[in-house]
């Protein structure tokens, strides 16, 4: 196989929720460079493979992305076929276009692969529809950390109509609150904070946006976790069809 790097989002952790390009990628590295929210569950797909942590949590207590862009050239110009495995989908909030630039420029052939971003995961396996009709027109993905700590524009997130979903928000949560109440967001706006999702372990906490950071910490929410903000966080599965039925076909 010709040496290339292949950025590839290995979804939120459910190892069948990889794409089929994810497994042929992996089928042909040499090397694979993971992440922490990587399932290693995935790795059987590249038995032969060498693994490297890369993660913070995986063993390498964060790894520097300088160092990471450079083990990334280094294999790929001693001819191997690199696999860099990220969490979700390698460009929603995964540094995808930036490794991606760095290494197009030295030359490097690199292609990214898709995979399902945990956002949209957490809500789909609870059984919340993100753009349900008649109550959601539109979704925005938002962290809320951010490297050089400066700040989103809450109000005028409050003030979209649309469904939030916020990723590495477990940390901030009275923040978070504090912000979009500010910015106009009633208090009772439906909220859902879903951990390790699509994972046998997965939990969901539902609460309200008053009181969010309370029953995340009554049930002990732990990161990985996303947020959904909007008032489709109030459906589950049943009530969606009752909603939907009371709407018709149209529309
Ligand atoms: N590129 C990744 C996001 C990386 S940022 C993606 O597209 O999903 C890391 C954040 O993603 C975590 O702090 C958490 O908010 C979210 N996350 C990743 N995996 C998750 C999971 N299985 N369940 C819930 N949230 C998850």
């Amino acid at each position: 196989m010709s040496a290339k790097v292949w950025l590839v989002g290995a979804g939120p952790g459910d190892p069948e929720l990889l794409t089929l390009k994810a497994v042929r990628a992996l089928r042909e590295a040499d090397v694979v460079l993971i992440d922490d929210l990587v399932n290693t569950a995935v790795l059987e797909h590249c038995p032969n493979a060498r693994v490297i942590p890369v993660g913070k949590r995986g063993g390498c207590r964060s790894t520097p992305q300088a160092f990471i862009h450079r083990l990334m050239l280094r294999y790929v110009r001693q001819g191997k076929c690199v696999v860099r495995l990220k969490g979700g989908d390698p460009c929603i909030f995964g540094r995808g276009g930036e490794e991606a630039d760095w290494l197009r420029a030295r030359d490097v052939e690199v292609e990214l692969v898709n995979g399902i971003t945990a956002g949209l995961a957490g809500a789909t396996q609870c059984g919340i529809s993100l753009t349900l009709r008649g109550i959601s027109r539109g979704v925005t993905l938002v962290t809320a950390h951010t490297q050089d700590d400066s700040s989103l524009n809450w109000q005028a997130l409050a003030q979209t109509g649309t469904t939030l979903v916020v990723y590495m928000g477990v940390a901030k949560l009275a923040e978070i609150r504090d912000s979009l109440l500010a910015g106009g967001l009633a208090a009772q706006t439906p909220v859902a904070m879903i951990e390790n999702a699509s994972l046998p372990q997965q939990r969901e906490c539902r609460s309200s946006l008053a009181d969010m950071q309370l029953d995340a910490a009554t049930f002990q929410l732990k990161s990985p976790a996303i947020l959904v903000i909007g008032a489709v966080a109030a459906f589950d599965q049943a009530e969606m069809t009752d909603w939907l039925q009371t709407q018709g076909s149209a529309g």
